[in-house]
C-alpha cells in the first residue's frame, strides 16, 4: 500500500464538504458475491444474458425466478466487508455524503448506508408488473415462484434494471445532481467504463470536483484521477479513513 497516496488521499477528503462515492462489482467481490457474469453466472445451462431479461420473464417467469431465488441464497450468505463499513460511516463524516451504486446485492444497507442510490436496482426489492410498486422482501425462499402482488394479483418481478431496459430516469437523476454539485467523487471497485456510470466521475470533474479512485487495476478513469489507489477497497478505505480522522483531529 502507498502510505503517499493514502496520504493525499485524505488531504482531498479533508476540507471536502460534499462528496459523493460510486462503487462496483470490485466491493461486492471482496465480500464474495459471484458477479454472475461469465462463468460465474453459469446456472443450470444458462448465461445471465438469457435470463436478465424481459423477454426471458414473459417467457417464463418461473424459471427466472428460480434463477432469482439461487442468486438471492448466495448473496444472502456474504457480509459487508471493511470497505462498505467505512462508507456507511462517512455518512455522518461528511455534511453530504452520496452513495451511489452499480451493485444490486443490498450490502451497502447491511453495512449501514441508508438511502442509497441503487443505479441498477436491489435483488431484494420486488416491483409489480402491473402497478410498478416496488416492496422490499428478503424471504428466501420465497414461499410461491412467481410471487404475485398482494394488491391487484399480478406478476411481481425482481426490481433489476435487465439487459435492454433503461435505468430509472429519476435515479439517474439524483446520482447526476450529486455528481455536479460534490467537491470530490470516489470510485470504487469499478472498472468505469459502463456507461451511464462511467460519466459520472467525468460529470463532477468537468464541474470541478477532485477525483478519488480505488481499483486493484488501472482503469480509463486513471489518468484523469487526482489520486489513484491501487487494492482492494476494504483494504484501501479504512487506510484512508484512519488518516482522515487523524488530520480532522490534528
Ligand atoms: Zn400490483
Amino acid at each position: 500500500m502507498d502510505d503517499d497516496k493514502i496520504e493525499a488521499a485524505a488531504e482531498v477528503l479533508r476540507g471536502a464538504e460534499r462528496v459523493v462515492a460510486l462503487t462496483g462489482a470490485g466491493i461486492s467481490a471482496e465480500s464474495g458475491v459471484p458477479t454472475f457474469r461469465g462463468p460465474d453466472g453459469l446456472w443450470k445451462t444458462y448465461r445471465a444474458e438469457e435470463l436478465a431479461t424481459p423477454e426471458a420473464f414473459q417467457a417464463d417467469p418461473v424459471l427466472v425466478w428460480e434463477w432469482y431465488e439461487w442468486r438471492r441464497g448466495r448473496v444472502a450468505a456474504v457480509e459487508p466487508n471493511p470497505g462498505h463499513i467505512v462508507l456507511a460511516r462517512w455518512q455522518t463524516t461528511f455534511r453530504s455524503f452520496t452513495l451511489i451504486t452499480q451493485n444490486v446485492d443490498g450490502l451497502h444497507a447491511k453495512a449501514g448506508s441508508a438511502d442509497v442510490v441503487e443505479l441498477h436496482g436491489n435483488i431484494w426489492k420486488l416491483r409489480c408488473t402491473a402497478e410498478g410498486t416496488v416492496t422490499e422482501n428478503r424471504a428466501h425462499p420465497l414461499p410461491e415462484l412467481p410471487p404475485r402482488c398482494p394488491a391487484c394479483g399480478a406478476l411481481l418481478r425482481p426490481h433489476i434494471v435487465w439487459f435492454g431496459e433503461p435505468l430509472d430516469r429519476a435515479t439517474l437523476g439524483r446520482a447526476f445532481a450529486a455528481s455536479e454539485a460534490c467537491d470530490v467523487i470516489l470510485t470504487i471497485g469499478t472498472s468505469a467504463v459502463v456507461h451511464p456510470a462511467a460519466s459520472l466521475p467525468l460529470t463532477a470533474a468537468a464541474a470541478g470536483a477532485r477525483v478519488i479512485e480505488v481499483n486493484p487495476e488501472p482503469t480509463p478513469l486513471t489518468l484523469s484521477a487526482h489520486v489513484s489507489l491501487r487494492g482492494p477497497s476494504g483494504v484501501i478505505l479504512p487506510a484512508v479513513d484512519e488518516r482522515l480522522r487523524a488530520l480532522r483531529q490534528a
